[in-house]
């Protein structure tokens, strides 16, 4: 048997050569169209098994012993349906033009091993196949071919199985776990050759190797684009020169060959190329020796990057120059309240909480020590956690504040929101246009008391009286209430001039204007001086005998002054009042019979002999009299 085992050696050295021939040229056909690799395989594994047959052990006339199996079965379960179907046609084609009495077993045989290549493909459709399954073909192999070897009739004959029965299955048992070693190997580095070729060729960034002399070797299809060719080939062989001005391409070759020359590589230099900034590394190749045989070079296209890196320094620049030099505050607080950027004349805007207002703080913080430094007179001292919230809340809102600072400025504070949720606070210093503004409402305050108020007795003048009568009897027309008037003219005033002097006669004035003011007691009351020594008291939500109480306290009182006049048949100043009341439609229509009326009454009192009260009334009787003093 020792022949026998000779020569299934040979027989093994062979298939296994046909394999690794296939792993070696595999890769080439894979670049062709789907199924040429297949077909191909197929015909070398059928190749492999018909070498094999050629080499084989007639075991009886008619009768050969080989190891035609194994790469039927490889073919099956690696190559699949196409692979196992042109294998096992030329195996079979050869296996029938060779003959023999045991020509039909031995193309049955052949069948067999492919099929089970075949269960062996479905088995592993869903993943690739891995050592285990490649031992497992082996072990079903093996065993198909024992049963051949006990079943087919022409075999048994012939005794196979006890003469060469051994050798030939374990043979091709070894066959087949070496030959799908051998694949799986390939397929291996099929895979990662193939994640390499797409990283390299798909890269967003410029991939090549050079040769020693700045050649290109290869280069990567983001190349192709940048210069502008269709095809990786077309740029092979070409040099910088080729592609760009001399002196730019003589830059870069220079550099290149300090790395070829020096060994040392250039690290993310940059380059300006085809009007677009490129970063650049290069690093030496070495073979085994040691010595550099070219350069493997990335470079990455940072156009874009410092184009908005440099649109962002100068807008930074900007915007850090103009909060800077603005004399406003201004502030930035994110939708939760916390600052992001605020300028140094924010800070100092506020004296006493203007450190806590920095990057990051929180607007409830810096209101808290608004508080407990007191900075904004008016926060409600118990409730001072409600007016922070209130306060805080009310942050992100557009609003426009004018704030008073604890010694006595003024701040203005504009808020707007951004879409996005940010609110921009900026203040400023409105101090002196705030204190510009006090002084003038203040005086034009002054000017409009002093335009309404009588210089001699302090009261309300004739020019405010006609604003006040308009105003107030319009009220009491609508409210429907009664409204009483009061018309007062001093007796023998011009005698009392003539006698006492004008400066006198001034002095009398104020002490009547002074009893009058005394005789009325609600705020709605007013006293006018309506003209020389005449005097008008409007009286709303009063009626005639309301008025004539009032008419009779002033006459008391001024008789209670007592003021001394000789040229008076009374011996002392006195007034005559005419009282007019009047409510409803008659204040609606026509307010003006009221003074009209009181005048007529005052006249009345006048003839009827002075220092008296008379009453318009509006029933039959004209006049109703009463005799003041
Ligand atoms: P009768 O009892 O009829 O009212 O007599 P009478 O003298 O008061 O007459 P009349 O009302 O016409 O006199 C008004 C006088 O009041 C004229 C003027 O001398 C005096 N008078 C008016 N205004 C002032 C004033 O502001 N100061 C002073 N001292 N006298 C004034
Ligand atoms: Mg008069
Ligand atoms: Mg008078």
């Amino acid at each position: 048997m020792n022949g026998n085992w000779t020569q299934f050696g040979g027989n093994l050295s062979f298939v296994c050569l046909a394999i690794s021939l296939w792993a070696l040229f595999s890769i080439q056909f894979q670049r062709g169209a789907f199924g040429q690799e297949k077909i191909a395989f197929g015909i070398i594994a059928g190749g492999a098994s018909i070498g094999s047959i050629l080499l084989a052990i007639e075991f009886h006339p008619g009768i050969y012993i080989d190891l035609r199996f194994s790469p039927l079965a490889l073919a099956g379960m690696f190559g699949g349906p196409i692979a196992a179907a042109f294998a096992a046609a030329l195996a079979m084609a050869f296996r029938f033009a060779v003959g023999g009495t045991a020509m039909v077993d031995g193309i049955i045989t052949i069948a067999v091993a492919t099929g089970i290549g075949l269960a062996g493909h479905a088995w592993t459709r869903k993943r690739s196949p891995g050592l285990k399954d490649v031992a497992l073909l082996s072990l079903a192999l093996g065993f198909a071919l024992v049963l051949s070897m006990a079943m087919l009739p022409t075999l048994v004959n012939a005794d196979v199985l006890a003469g060469v029965g051994f050798p030939l299955t374990a043979l091709n048992c070894l066959a087949t776990v070496l030959g799908g070693f051998v694949l799986l190997k390939t397929q291996q580095w099929e895979l990662e050759r193939s994640i390499l070729v797409t990283a390299f060729s798909q890269s967003p960034d410029y991939l090549y190797v050079k040769d020693r002399n700045s050649r290109f070797i290869t280069v990567n299809e983001n190349m192709t684009r940048l210069f502008r060719f269709r095809t990786t080939a077309e740029m092979i062989g070409l040099s910088d020169f080729n592609l760009m001005s001399r002196p730019l391409a003589e830059e870069l070759y220079h550099l290149e060959q300090q790395v070829i020359d020096t060994g040392v590589p250039l690290i993310d230099s940059t380059e300006y190329i085809e009007g677009r900034f490129l970063l650049a590394s290069k690093v030496p190749l070495r073979d085994k020796q040691g010595r550099v045989i070219g350069l493997a070079g990335v470079t990455r296209d940072v156009t874009e990057r410092t184009a908005l890196e440099r649109e962002l320094r100068e807008s930074k620049n900007l915007l850090s120059h103009a909060m800077a030099g603005m004399s406003d505050g201004i502030a930035m607080y994110d939708s939760r309240g916390f600052i992001l950027f605020c300028n140094d004349q924010y800070r100092n805007a506020f004296p006493l909480s203007g450190e806590t207002r920095v990057v990051g703080a929180h607007i409830s913080d810096i209101l808290r020590r608004v508080a407990e430094t007191g900075e904004r007179p008016g926060v409600p001292e118990g409730d001072v956690e409600d007016w922070i919230k209130a306060a805080t809340a009310s942050l992100h809102s557009n609003k426009d504040e004018e704030v008073q600072l604890h010694n006595g400025d003024w701040r203005s504070i504009r808020t707007r929101l951004a879409e996005d949720g940010t609110a921009m606070a900026v203040v400023s210093d409105i101090t002196a246009t705030k204190q510009a503004e006090i002084a003038l409402r203040l005086s034009a305050e002054q000017l409009k008391s002093l335009a309404e108020t009588d210089g001699l007795t302090g009261m309300v003048n004739r020019r405010a009286f006609d604003e006040a009568f308009a105003r107030e009897t319009v009220g009491s027309a609508r409210k429907n209430t009664p409204f009483s008037l009061l018309m007062v003219d001093i007796d023998r005033f011009k005698a009392y001039n003539d006698t006492y002097g004008h400066p006198a006669g001034d002095q009398c004035l104020r002490v009547v204007s002074m009893c009058l003011r005394q005789s009325v007691s609600r705020p709605a009351d007013i006293v006018a001086r309506y003209g020389g020594e005449e005097f008008v008291v409007f009286l709303p939500d009063t009626s005639a005998k309301g008025a004539m109480i009032v008419a009779e306290q002033f006459a008391r009182r001024l008789a209670q002054e007592s003021i001394v006049h000789s040229g008076s048949e009374f011996g002392r100043v006195t007034a005559s009042i005419g009282v007019s009341c009047a409510t409803g439609a008659v204040l609606r229509t026509n307010p003006n019979r009221l003074l009209t009326e009181a005048d007529a009454a005052l006249y009345e009192a006048k003839t009827q002999g002075r220092n008296r009260i008379m009453a318009h009334s509006p029933s039959g009787e004209r006049h109703a009299m009463k005799e003041a003093g």
